[in-house]
């Protein structure tokens, strides 16, 4: 067996193990991608496999995340990790159970580059890219522990720390590989986007119709801006142009995030923004507004449960289709946008 390829556990494509298993019987590659993908097994624990394989392959690719803390939160349905990596950079995923489905939230950066205000993990700054193997392991690890649970992980969404269109390539070669090795379907896959055009235009020339999502939070250049500074790069009418590439490939529904910020843009005149841009670009987007979730480093707060509930009304009536997401973790700090891996944010100025 070779030991050249300096990578994780669940870094190697089929190729990349077949290499790395050099000398073995051919069926030892069928019996070693099924105990990792299949049975969501660590190396050791492949048991029809002789044990100095095991051992060897422990060695040769160790797993990537070395849990740190885990906390439980709403009743045991959310779960949050806190992963160490290789170099000490810090990641966290999360763990969520619903009544009909499980859905695993990973992260694509440590860190994040996109430095958006009201986001913890924008205001940590950004450390570096995940691996493949260090996206694709947090899957399993959350897959395993639905497992223990007695349920079965079927959802993913990118929508934990970093932005992943800014690590495209990487995140594409994990979602093919939730896809292809783990079997998860394309349409329970979703990638949360700040909107990074050059990012999903790629995405559409993608042979898989994976979900996108993007964070919207508001509906005119001047606020989101503001908001989310990427927007001077890549200004609403060219993201647009790139949604509507993307809904034209794949056939798949848009989904816009609206995090709701009170008297920012939560007003009627931003659901009127909102509509209307919808409407110019042809888009038959679902908006998906959270109430915004404290974070250390951003003054504001998040609009009221009243605000949510008519902003998701006018929205309706006007003929957008939007929900309230249901708010998960907020005692453990893993909701949208507090994940900030235990790392110092910007300190809070006085409102
Ligand atoms: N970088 C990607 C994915 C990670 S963020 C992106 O920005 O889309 C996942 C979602 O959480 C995004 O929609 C983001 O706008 C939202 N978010 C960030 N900070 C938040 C906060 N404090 N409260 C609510 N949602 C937040
Ligand atoms: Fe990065 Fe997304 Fe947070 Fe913006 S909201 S800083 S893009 S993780």
């Amino acid at each position: 067996m070779s030991t050249a390829v300096a990578t994780s556990l669940y870094g190697p494509d089929r190729d990349e193990l077949s290499g790395l298993l050099e000398g073995e019987p051919r069926y030892r590659l069928d019996q070693v991608w099924t105990g990792l993908y299949e049975q969501l097994a660590a190396p050791g624990e492949i048991t029809n496999v002789p044990k100095a394989l095991r051992e060897r392959l422990a060695d040769a690719l160790p797993t990537a995340l070395r849990e740190v803390t885990r906390q439980v939160n709403d009743g045991g349905d959310t779960v949050k990790y806190l992963w160490e990596l290789h170099d000490a950079s810090r990641i966290e995923t999360v763990l969520m159970l619903y009544p009909d489905r499980v859905t695993v939230c990973v992260s694509s950066q440590a860190g994040c580059a996109m430095g958006c205000g009201f986001c913890a993990t924008g205001q940590a700054g950004f450390t570096r890219h995940l691996t493949v193997g260090e996206i694709v392991e947090q899957v399993v690890v959350a897959g395993r522990q639905a497992r223990e649970m007695g349920r079965r992980l079927a959802n993913v969404v990118f929508m934990g720390m970093g932005e992943p269109m800014a690590n495209e390539p990487t995140v594409w070669a994990a979602i093919e590989r939730l896809h292809g090795a783990l079997g998860l379907s394309a349409r329970h896959l979703t990638i949360s986007t700040v909107g990074l055009v050059p990012g999903i235009r790629k995405l559409a020339t993608r042979p898989l119709p994976v979900n996108l999502a993007v964070s919207l939070h508001a509906a005119n250049d001047e606020l989101r801006n503001d908001l989310v500074p990427i927007n001077k790069r890549y200004p609403l009418d060219a993201l647009m142009e790139a949604c509507t590439e993307y809904l034209d490939a794949k056939g798949r529904r848009l989904s816009f995030e609206w995090a709701l910020i009170a008297g920012v843009n939560d007003r009627d005149s931003d659901a009127r923004e909102l509509t209307a841009l919808c409407r110019r670009f042809r888009l038959p987007a679902h908006v998906n507004l959270i109430p915004l979730n404290p974070t250390p480093g951003y003054p504001t707060v998040g609009s009221s449960r009243q605000r949510v509930a008519d902003f998701r009304d006018l929205l309706d009536s006007l003929g957008v289709n939007a929900t309230v997401r249901r708010n998960r973790g907020t005692d453990i700090a893993a909701a949208c946008g507090q994940l900030a891996a235990g790392q110092p944010v910007a300190t809070p100025r006085r409102r």
